[in-house]
């Protein structure tokens, strides 16, 4: 039995607009698969599909409406910060923690306010496109005069910034307004595989240099570039972030409901546990393995 943590899945979209719930329905991330665990933590994105541009606020607030509903229904422990996901593994209750993916949904600083107050933890400022924010990795902007104010008062309010899906220049305009620890919920090594949603050395050595944290993607495409991956491919990207000094830094933000295809063995939340089975049996140290898990992810919380 072990303890995971996974800090990027589309679980809520993908129950909006199909039905069904954690309790109930057929996705990659569900209260059943959940329990295969000794204790799961999840962090569940609200993503603002750019059909929604128009309304992003609003399809935000319905996602996070039905982040506390399914939650509800599922007896799941609603955690705002690092010392809540403990408490929730002590009394053996799975976690749930909120983000955000796509700053469309912030019009004024003051719904960062409003997000902070509903449980939202952690922002992604874009998702692939620009905004009126920052650029996204299909974009060219930098970090709008808004979005440095909207950055700053993230770290007012202890909720994370995610820098998943920003393109370069965006990436770097943060790093100079941040003060606080940098995530990429959902990011794996652009140096493995050459995909602009991953991440270059020098970005993930600057995260690691800000005790951020990095959560390894697993969609194949992001992994080698094709539709096709298997854990040797995940294992390539956890040994270059290792190689870079992310023993501290890395954990698991597999994108799961997000994604079209998952790796062979992967295909679900319960079988993350065999991605670390297989890195037992390479001879990977327990205590590695353990902070991948959930070990870094709990420190990444720690002052949130
Ligand atoms: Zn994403």
């Amino acid at each position: 039995m072990v303890i995971i943590a996974d800090t990027h899945c589309d679980t809520l979209c993908r129950i909006l607009d199909e039905g069904g719930g954690l309790a109930e329905g057929e996705f990659n991330v569900t209260l059943e698969k959940m329990a295969w665990y000794e204790h799961y933590t999840q962090v569940f994105a609200c993503f603002i599909d750019p059909i929604y541009k128009s309304n992003a606020k609003g399809r935000c607030i319905r996602l996070i409406e039905e982040f506390y509903r399914q939650t509800a229904l599922c007896n799941m422990a609603v955690c705002r910060s690092g010392k809540d996901i403990i408490e929730a593994r002590k009394n053996h209750i799975p976690a749930a923690m909120l983000s955000i993916e796509g700053g469309e949904a912030i019009e004024s600083l003051g719904d960062l306010e409003l997000y902070s107050r509903l449980g939202v933890k952690m922002i992604a400022l874009t998702w692939n496109y620009d905004n009126h924010i920052a650029g996204g990795v299909f974009g060219n902007a930098g970090l709008s005069r808004f979005g440095r104010d909207v950055v700053r008062r993230m770290n007012e309010l202890h909720i994370a910034v995610d820098v998943s899906h920003l393109n370069e220049r965006s990436f770097w305009d943060v790093m100079e307004v941040t003060n606080a620890r940098p995530i990429a919920s959902h990011s794996s090594s652009f140096s493995v595989c050459a995909h602009k949603r991953n991440l270059t050395d020098e970005q993930f050595s600057e995260i690691v240099s800000r005790s951020g944290y990095v959560g390894i993607n697993i969609y194949p495409v992001f992994l080698n570039g094709t539709k096709n991956a298997d854990t040797d491919d995940v294992l390539r990207h956890i040994d270059r972030f290792l190689e870079l000094g992310g023993e501290d830094t890395i954990g698991i933000g597999a994108d799961f409901d997000g994604v079209d295809c998952l790796p062979e063995g992967l295909c679900g939340c319960d079988r993350i546990g065999s991605l670390f089975e297989k890195m037992d049996r390479l001879g990977y140290s327990k205590t590695v393995m353990e902070k991948i898990a959930y070990g870094n992810f709990d420190r990444m919380t720690a002052n949130i």
